[in-house]
This record gives structure tokens, C-alpha cells and sequence, in this order.
């Protein structure tokens, strides 16, 4: 990060203007917006900012003289002269004077981003200077998105945090019955339509059920959710998937889940490693049962991350079964499966009209080097075949179905580390491909694809990873 987005009080604040133009004037609105008290220093002034700067503000008619700017809160420079501002900029800097010099971030101690206004919601997106247009692009998206009467969503709930605070006595508490509000659209909708009478209804019983829960069981807040989070590519995680994620107190994310996925989960939230690596094991999967059961009784919400989906070779059966039994929430959420990632930004359709009309996952997690699979099933040309876990028990897998009568000649393709930027595809036969892995050494996570739809790799592949 290259800056720190602060929210800045103003109100009657004394902030120098150097600069009376146009370009002045449409800083200055933003100042007067915040209620700051508006000094400007210029030849010429606009009607405008004279009338902005009004009464409590103040109008000096003279150029830039190198003064003295204690007593200033901040500063802004918005001449068209580049000296003159980069000499605000400098005596500014000197005394520790927060300076913002327009269009040229180079002379500035800080910028303004560009701002959705629902006040007391405020949006600030900043390209830190890189962009200036496409952050105003973002902004106009958020605008269209959120109506300038969530404002009044942001004030209701500022108004109630008081009353929140008496009954719910804990944070956890507040934080979940805010959440739980927020859920529903009823009340967000209601005070978007001005209805504050039927949203003060919604918000009391919210509260009161928050209350007497509370009150009863704190035990019965908690809960899990088993959420795949795809396989890498933090944009294939689902929106299902993010929001429950950022509702989590902890996350137990293993080996599979990308760093950019766990940075979409809350600031403050715990995070926990629980490895799951084929040579090391972090936490046997009974200590990850034990330990989802013992947070939700804790009364936190506990995200457990899943690489792909939960339900696909992710012995996720196992992790909720014994939420189910002990009256644990949960939910579960599906996530696009390793197979699907893989598939689609390897260009290799696991179906396809002329080449397969089904799919089969395998697991070739190996055990004590053998895989006891049914072959014979496995030997239909027009099936594509999917093995998970299959790299280290790759030479098995090729000669078993070699041996079975699958054509030596069947194209394979391993992919590693797919939908990442360093995705790889090594593609090959059934007799050459452990040959064609000895050479580019593949690393974990990697997925076998086997079967003719392989050939359309050369033809559909579209995705350039940037590594
Ligand atoms: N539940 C997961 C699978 C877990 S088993 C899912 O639905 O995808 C772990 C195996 O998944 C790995 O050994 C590898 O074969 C495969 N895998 C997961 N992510 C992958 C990725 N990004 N690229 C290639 N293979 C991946």
C-alpha cells in the first residue's frame, strides 16, 4: 500500500488555498463540504469560492509570498504554476503541514481520493495517484449501486448503537446482531423508501430476539461454514462464499486456499493453519472436527476454507457430521471444484461432442505406494478421466491403465497449480508422460486430465498466466 486512506476532520477547520481558479474552486467544494474553514490566497478568485469561503472564511487577493502556515490544518496548492506549488509544497513539508498540491502527487504529503458521498457513509477510492480516471470509473459503479438514501441506512444504524450497546453488553454480540440486520433486506429496503416507522419495528424485534438469545445460551451464536473457496483464483470464489467468509471471527484455511482468498476475510479475524499437506500434516483431520466444534461453542462464527469444493475429495461429510450431531449451525457452501479450474483455464473441455460424453473423478491418493482402483472401469475412450492427488502415484496410474487395454497413445495432461498466475500444462501420452514430468518437475497441487478432449489444449488455450 502506498498510502493510508484516514478520513480527515475538518469541520471549522482553517485550511489554506493557494490558488483562486477553476481547479480551486472544485477542491474547495470538497473542503466546504466538510465544513472547513476556507482561506484563499490569489490574484483572482472565483465567485464561487468567494462565496464558499463566506463569512468564517477568509479572501486574500495577492500572490503566493513564502509565508508562514502555522495555525493551517492543511493545504492546497492549485495554481497553474509548478514552481509556485512546489514552493507551498516545500514550506508546507517543513512544518509538518499536511499538503495536497493538485494533479502533481509527487509535491503532495496527501491525496484525495475520489468520493461517493452518502454521509455519514463515505466511499474514498484512490489509485494513489496511478489512475486518477479509472478510480472516478469505480466510483461512478458504486454510485449507481448504492442510492444516495443509503445515507440515511448509515445514520439510522449510527442513531441505534447506543440502545445496542445497553442490551448486548459484548462485542461479539453487537457485531453479530449488526450482522444479522444487515441480512436482512427487509430493513435495508424499508429505510431506502423513507418507511422509518416499520424499520424501527424490524430493528426492535431484531433486537429483542438478539437479546433473549444472548441472554439464554450464547452457545446457540456460533457456527460454521464449510465454504469452498474454489481452486486459487480468489475471483472464483462465490459471492456466497466471500460473505460468509467476511462474516467469520476465525478462518481454518489449509494448504489449497490461496493467499489472496484469505485476505478477503475480515481484518480482525483469527486465522488458523491447519496444513494438509500429503507429507505433512498439520492437524489430523479429527483435531480440525474438534476444533470447528470447540469455536462455534465458543460462540464464534468459524469459516472453514476448503480448497475447491467441500463435498469433492474434501471430507467435508466429516467435518459437518459431527456438527450435525452435536446441534451445531452450519452451512455449507459449493465451490468451483479443482476439475472445473483446471479444466476451463487449461482449455481442455472435460466434455465435448466428438471426444467424451462423460467425466469421471478419481482419487489417486496413493497408499503405501499402491492404489487399489477398479481399473476395468476406467478403460472407456469416451470418458474423460480426472485424477485428484494423482502426481506422485502418476507412473501407477499410467501403466495401470495402459495395462487395463487404455491406448498407450491416450493424450494426458498434469496441470499444476491450476487458475493461478503460475499455472503450468505439461501435456503428453500415457507412455510418455512420466518421462515428460521428470523433465519440467511439476509442483503440488497438480490434477491429471486423461482422455482425447486433452487434444483441444493446443487449440483452446486461452489463459497467458503471468508468471
Ligand atoms: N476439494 C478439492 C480437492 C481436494 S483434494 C476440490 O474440489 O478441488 C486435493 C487435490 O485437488 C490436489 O492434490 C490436486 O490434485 C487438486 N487441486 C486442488 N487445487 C488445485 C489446483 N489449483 N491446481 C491443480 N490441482 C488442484
Amino acid at each position: 500500500m502506498d498510502y493510508l486512506p484516514v478520513c480527515f476532520q475538518l469541520n471549522e477547520q482553517p485550511v489554506l488555498l493557494v490558488g483562486g481558479g477553476v481547479i480551486a474552486t472544485r477542491k474547495a467544494r470538497l473542503l466546504h463540504r466538510a465544513g472547513a474553514q476556507l482561506h484563499v490566497l490569489a490574484p483572482l478568485i472565483t465567485d464561487e469560492l468567494v462565496s464558499m469561503a463566506g463569512g468564517v472564511g477568509k479572501l486574500e487577493y495577492e500572490t503566493w509570498d513564502e509565508r508562514s502556515l502555522a495555525g493551517f490544518r492543511a493545504v492546497i496548492a492549485a495554481t497553474p504554476d509548478r514552481a509556485v506549488n512546489a514552493s507551498v509544497s516545500a514550506r508546507a513539508q517543513a512544518q509538518n503541514i499536511p499538503v495536497n498540491v493538485v494533479d502533481d502527487p509527487a509535491l503532495c504529503s496527501f491525496i484525495i481520493p475520489a468520493i461517493v458521498d452518502r454521509n455519514p457513509l463515505l466511499v474514498g477510492i484512490s489509485s494513489s495517484g496511478a489512475s486518477p480516471v479509472l478510480a472516478r470509473r469505480l466510483r461512478s459503479d458504486i454510485e449507481s449501486r448504492y442510492p444516495s438514501s443509503y445515507g440515511d441506512v448509515a445514520r439510522f444504524m449510527g442513531e441505534q448503537r447506543e440502545q445496542v450497546a445497553l442490551i448486548l453488553s459484548e462485542e461479539d454480540q453487537r457485531r453479530q446482531f449488526w450482522e444479522r440486520l444487515l441480512d436482512d433486506t427487509e430493513i435495508i429496503a424499508t429505510l431506502l423508501r423513507g418507511e422509518r416507522e416499520s424499520a424501527d419495528g424490524i430493528f426492535q424485534s431484531t433486537l429483542d430476539s438478539a437479546a433473549s438469545i444472548a441472554e439464554k445460551d450464547p452457545s446457540l451464536r456460533g457456527a460454521v461454514y464449510l465454504i469452498g473457496a474454489g481452486p486459487g483464483d480468489p475471483d472464483l470464489m462465490t459471492f456466497k462464499a466471500l460473505r460468509l467468509l467476511q462474516r467469520a471471527d476465525v478462518v481454518l484455511y489449509d494448504r489449497l486456499v490461496g493467499p489472496g482468498i484469505l485476505e478477503m476475510a475480515r481484518r480482525d479475524a483469527q486465522r488458523i493453519y491447519v496444513g494438509k499437506q500429503r507429507s505433512e500434516h498439520a492437524m489430523p483431520q479429527t483435531d480440525i472436527n474438534t476444533a470447528l466444534l470447540r469455536l462455534a461453542k465458543e460462540g464464534k462464527r468459524v469459516a472453514r476454507l476448503k480448497g475447491g469444493d467441500p463435498f469433492i475429495f474434501g471430507r467435508g461429510g466429516e467435518e459437518i457430521a459431527e456438527l450435525l450431531a452435536e446441534g451445531v449451525d452450519f452451512e455449507v457452501v459449493p465451490g468451483i471444484t479443482a476439475a472445473s479450474g483446471a479444466a476451463c483455464y487449461a482449455g481442455i473441455p472435460l466434455t465435448h461432442r466428438d471426444y467424451a460424453q462423460s467425466v469421471r473423478f478419481i482419487t489417486g491418493h496413493t497408499k503405501d505406494h499402491r492404489l487399489d482402483l477398479p481399473w476395468d472401469q476406467f478403460l472407456n475412450p469416451t470418458e474423460t478421466l480426472v485424477f485428484y492427488m494423482g502426481l506422485a502415484g502418476l507412473h501407477i496410474i499410467s501403466q495401470a491403465l495402459i495395462d487395463h487395454g487404455r491406448s498407450p497413445e491416450t493424450p494426458i495432461a498434469v496441470v499444476e497449480k491450476a487458475t493461478l498466475p503460475n499455472q503450468r500444462v505439461i501435456t503428453a501420452t500415457l507412455a510418455s508422460i512420466n518421462q515428460r514430468v521428470a523433465e519440467e518437475k511439476p509442483e503440488a497441487p497438480t490434477l491429471l486430465i486423461i482422455g482425447d478432449v486433452v487434444r483441444l489444449h493446443s487449440e483452446l488455450n486461452w489463459y497467458s498466466p503471468s508468471a
